[in-house]
């Protein structure tokens, strides 16, 4: 078997690791104020005014969710071209997940058809910045606001992207992120919801730690040992230990979003002239984070077709990956909410003809020349 060079993989230095060794010889492995500073360190970052931490991206969701108190019956418009995460925290919630196609050429949400499924019972709308790049954050605005319903953005792909001049973080009412380790940076495990409303905020600090009214330090500093439990919550916390990987990692950001872009243009420019795939449109007001490079497979007559491409390419020791199977195409929910083929076709028709090519800090241009030959040998002999 020859070495594969994965779609995506964390870069850890010896800052990093020195980073969580301080941490770990310290008094406070959780609840401490590295968490605190971490938190500050990514609501800077975002030009958000609160930022709260928690075990992963899909506990960030979650969270969301619980601060816009979404409960039973509430709908929740979700694009399907993203993670099951983003619709199952609806579902957590109690919640329904209702599905709005994306537009063709970038695979973001459309605010045509967000328009279309707004019901009385619409309660919020989570736009996916599929692949790093923004939605139209304008316009989906102008929809929440006319039909006052909260706007919030699953910002998986985009830490770093931008829209217009403000950066994926401040662009909707609450922002999503993850630190798994094929984001941009990493804890390990890891999330964080960026938000300006207080209220929000409080609510979420609140749901990670089972909804406990104070926690474990705020009760070492009073010397007491009264709490409270006011709502059903998680224990959703982050360590201290992650966030110093964080706050490490967060500094190397800017670089590593300039090695992405350079990656992805230099894959760009070399599939210009392969008449079999095309990139992803990139839309003039956006700053690309490129979480994801994606191409897409044309698959006309007497050419490659996406799976024999992606064959082609893990035999060539090119770890393609597809983004995503729908997710109204999953069994769970076709069982459960009765959805099925030809509800987003759009998505559908995308989804069997995409490919997400590695892009990452760490790739190296002899990696990035392997990818570019192997595909362009595929396309060639097709
Ligand atoms: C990664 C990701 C998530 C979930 O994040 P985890 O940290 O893995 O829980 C949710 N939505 C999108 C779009 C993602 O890419």
């Amino acid at each position: 078997m020859k070495k594969l060079i994965p779609y995506a993989r964390q870069t850890v230095d010896e800052q990093d690791i020195e980073a969580v060794i301080k941490v770990l010889r310290s008094d406070w492995l959780t609840t401490g104020p590295t968490v605190d500073v971490f938190e500050e360190a990514v609501a800077t970052f975002v030009e958000a005014r609160y930022a709260v931490a928690v075990s992963s991206g899909t506990a960030a969701l979650h969270a969301a969710m619980y601060a816009i108190e979404i409960s039973q019956g509430d709908e929740v418009i979700v694009p399907p071209m993203t993670f099951a995460a983003t619709a199952n925290a609806v579902v957590f919630q109690g919640g329904v997940p209702v599905f709005a196609d994306v537009t063709s050429d970038t695979l973001l949400i459309d605010p045509e058809k967000v328009r279309e499924k707004i019901s009385p019972r619409t309660k919020a709308i989570v736009a996916v910045d599929y692949a790093g790049q923004p939605c139209d954050y304008a316009v989906l605005r102008k929809i929440a606001d006319e039909n006052g319903i909260v706007l919030v953005a699953d910002a998986c792909h985009a830490l770093g992207a931008k829209y217009k001049d403000c950066r994926a973080g401040s662009l909707a009412d609450l922002s999503v992120f993850s630190f798994h380790p094929v984001k941009h940076i990493t804890t390990g495990e890891g999330g964080m919801v960026t938000t300006d409303n207080n209220r929000y905020a409080k609510r979420m600090r609140r749901f990670r730690n089972h909804c406990i009214d104070t926690d474990h330090r705020q009760r070492a500093e009073k010397g007491g040992w009264f709490y409270q439990m006011v709502d059903l919550g998680y224990n959703y916390r982050i360590s201290d230990i992650q966030c110093a990987l964080g706050i490490s990692q967060l500094k190397k950001l800017p670089e590593w979003i300039k090695r992405r872009r350079k990656i992805a243009e230099h894959y760009t420019d070399a599939f210009s002239s392969c008449r079999a795939v095309e990139p992803l449109a990139v839309l003039p007001d956006r700053f690309h984070a490129y979480h994801l490079y994606v191409i897409r497979v044309k698959s006309e007559k007497e050419q490659i077709t996406r799976d024999e491409l992606f064959t082609a390419l893990r035999s060539g020791g090119v770890g393609a990956n597809v983004h995503y199977i729908p997710v109204h195409l999953h069994p769970f929910y076709r069982e459960t909410f009765k959805t099925a083929e030809g509800l987003c076709p759009v998505s559908e028709a995308a989804y069997r003809q995409i490919i997400s090519l590695p892009i990452y800090s760490g790739l190296n241009d002899a990696d990035v020349d392997i990818v570019i030959h192997e595909l362009l040998c595929a396309t060639d002999k097709a």
